[in-house]
């Protein structure tokens, strides 16, 4: 294993789709035990495989609970609402206000490449939005409500700090 860079801001390959991963090979199982490292390094909650520069439709998510590892995901169902702060790896020391559904179900496959389905709501259904968007070159930045904060001034003021994906 090893830690990756993560890739920030103004780099273009977080504009990019990613591709669809055809087969678990040796490499790609490399990719999402580096991803791992990497998330629990950086102290986030999610990471999708073009933020290690690689443009793969992996994600993998850990809020705490199980982690997740989802290949090609898809979002298949969503309901409700949820409007808070979001925060993401590469875009450090910055927060908006995002609103999400506040239920989804995503198709993926696992690492045998078996079909499975998973369920989310409340910060689960989030990180599943803001990594799925990822793998479309999409960034939170382009959806939040009143701007870009920085942390700094929101842990001054006293908030919660969000997690960031
Ligand atoms: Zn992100």
């Amino acid at each position: 294993m090893a830690l990756r860079q993560i890739r920030e801001i103004g780099d273009e390959i977080l504009l990019k789709p990613c591709r669809e991963v055809k087969e678990v090979t040796p490499r790609v199982r490399e990719i999402i035990d580096d991803m791992f490292e990497t998330l629990y390094d950086a102290d986030g909650v999610g990471l999708a495989a073009p933020q290690v520069g690689i443009l793969k439709k992996i994600v993998i998510i850990d809020t705490g609970d199980d982690p997740h590892i989802l290949i090609n995901p898809k979002i298949i169902e969503s309901s409700g609402e949820q409007t808070g702060n979001e925060g993401c790896l590469s875009v450090p020391g910055k927060y908006g206000v995002v609103t999400r559904p506040n239920y989804v179900k995503v198709a993926y496959y696992d690492e045998e490449m078996q079909q499975k389905e998973l369920e989310g709501t409340e910060l689960l259904a989030r990180a599943i939005c803001h990594e799925l968007d990822h793998l479309d070159g999409k960034l939170y930045v382009d959806m939040v409500e009143n701007g870009l904060h920085d942390v700094e001034e929101m842990e001054e003021a006293g908030e919660q700090a969000e997690e960031t994906e």
